[in-house]
C-alpha cells in the first residue's frame, strides 16, 4: 500500500456535481472578473474568520504584498519576521522595498518567538508579521502586546491556517491584517491559484480592493499605483463549493494527527506540539528526528511520502544570506535539520495512517 502526501482531486470527486455547476455557472454569465461569486466568497471567508471584510487576490503572496503596502511599509522600513517559512513570507516584504528581519523560533511549536522578535526591533522596525506555520496559529497575546509597546503594525501570514482559532477567536479577531493562500494543497484549496485578506474596517477594505485593480475605485480613473490581482470568479466559485466542508475535512485531519499521536508515542521522535492556547489545523503533522534524512529514505523505501517544510531557512538563502551574516538562529537551524512531516489529508484514512505509522515504527 502506497502511501501519497496528498490527494488534490479527492475534494473534487467528493463534491463533483456541485463544483461542476459553479463552474459552468460562472462560464454562462461570462462575468469573470470581479463579480458575484468573489462577493459571497470574500463575505463567507469574512464571516468564517470573524473579520469585518475580506478581499479575494490572486495568491496569498500577493496577499502578502498588498497587505504590506495597504499599510504604506516601504523603503527604509525593517519587518520582523520567521525564518522558517515559504519563501513568500520574506519576498513579499522585500518586493514592497522593506527590509526583512529574522528572529529565531519557538522551538516548541516552530513559530516565531515573541521575545526573540522583541530583541531585534529598532527605530526603523514598523511591523511584525508572524506566521501561523502549519496550521496553528502564532502567539497572538504577546505579539499583539509587543506591537502596542512599540507602535508596531502587525499581518499575519495565515496561508496555513484558515479555520485555526487562538484562545477559541479565529483569524479576524486580533490587531492588524490575516493574508491567507488557496494554493491547491491548502486546506482550503482552489484549482489554481487563489488568496484572500481580511480587512479590519470598510477604509482598508477599499484601499486593497483599488490596489488589486490597478489602483482604481472607478472605471479608468487611476487614484494610486496598484496591481492586477484580483481571485477569479472560477476560482471563488469552487472555493465556495469547498468552503462548505472545510469543517469536515479540518476535523478529519484533527483525526489523522490523534491516530499518529497515538500510535508513535513510543517512538523516538518529537511529535509536533499542540498549544493549550488553540485550535490546531493540522495543515501539517511534523514530527523531528535526529536522523531524519535517514528516516526519510526508508520511509520512501516502504511506500510512504513525507516532505521537509524547510530544509533550507530564509537566513540561509542564497538571496537573503549576504544580509544574514553573523546571525545564529539555533532553533531554526535544528528544525530545517530535524523535521519531517507526514501524509495528513481529509481522506487519508485510519488504514493508510496506519501503514505510515508502520514504517515509522520499524525505522525511526
Ligand atoms: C502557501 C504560502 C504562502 C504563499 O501562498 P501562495 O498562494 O502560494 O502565493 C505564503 N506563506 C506561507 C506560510 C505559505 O504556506
Amino acid at each position: 500500500m502506497k502511501v501519497p502526501l496528498g490527494e488534490v482531486t479527492k475534494q473534487y470527486h467528493d463534491n463533483q456535481v456541485e463544483i461542476d455547476s459553479a463552474i459552468r455557472a460562472v462560464v454562462d454569465s461570462g462575468q469573470f472578473i470581479l463579480g458575484e461569486p468573489v462577493k459571497k466568497l470574500e463575505r463567507d471567508i469574512a464571516e468564517l474568520s470573524g473579520a469585518r471584510f475580506g478581499v479575494g487576490l490572486n495568491s496569498g503572496t500577493d496577499a502578502l504584498l498588498l497587505a504590506l503596502v495597504a499599510d504604506g511599509i516601504g523603503p527604509g522600513d525593517e519587518v520582523i519576521t520567521s525564518p522558517f517559512t515559504f519563501v513568500a513570507t520574506a519576498e513579499a516584504i522585500v518586493l514592497a522595498g522593506a527590509k526583512p528581519v529574522f528572529a529565531d523560533i519557538d522551538p516548541s511549536t516552530f513559530n516565531l518567538c515573541p521575545e526573540k522578535a522583541e530583541d531585534v526591533i529598532t527605530a526603523r522596525t514598523r511591523m511584525i508579521m508572524p506566521v501561523d506555520l502549519y496550521g496553528q496559529m502564532a502567539d497572538r497575546d504577546a505579539f499583539c502586546a509587543i506591537a502596542e509597546k512599540h507602535g508596531l503594525k502587525l499581518i499575519w501570514d495565515a496561508a496555513q491556517a484558515i479555520g485555526a482559532r487562538f484562545q477559541n477567536k479565529p483569524l479576524g479577531a486580533f490587531p492588524g491584517s490575516s493574508t491567507l493562500s488557496f494554493y491547491p494543497t491548502k486546506n482550503l484549496a482552489a484549482a489554481g491559484d487563489a488568496g484572500m485578506i481580511t480587512a479590519r474596517d470598510a477604509r482598508h477594505a477599499e484601499r486593497l480592493r483599488m490596489l488589486r485593480h490597478h489602483g482604481s475605485r472607478q472605471s479608468y480613473l487611476h487614484e494610486v499605483l496598484g496591481y492586477n490581482s484580483r481571485l477569479d470568479e472560477l476560482q471563488a466559485a469552487i472555493l465556495r463549493v469547498k468552503l462548505r466542508h472545510l469543517e469536515r475535512f479540518n476535523a478529519a485531519r484533527a483525526e489523522v494527527s490523534r491516530l499518529y499521536r497515538n500510535l508513535l508515542k513510543d517512538l523516538p521522535l518529537i511529535l509536533p506540539a499542540e498549544s493549550r492556547q488553540g485550535k490546531h489545523i493540522w495543515h501539517q503533522f511534523t514530527v523531528r528526528s535526529g536522523k531524519r534524512d535517514a528516516l526519510r529514505a526508508a520511509l520512501d523505501q516502504a511506500g510512504v511520502a513525507s516532505m521537509i517544510y524547510y530544509p533550507v531557512p530564509l537566513h540561509r538563502q542564497p538571496l537573503y544570506a549576504a544580509n544574514c551574516a553573523g546571525l545564529d538562529l539555533p532553533s531554526t537551524d535544528e528544525a530545517a535539520r530535524t523535521v519531517l512531516s507526514l501524509p495528513i489529508f481529509p481522506h487519508l484514512g485510519a488504514a493508510r495512517a496506519h501503514r505510515v505509522c508502520e514504517a515509522l515504527r520499524a525505522n525511526a
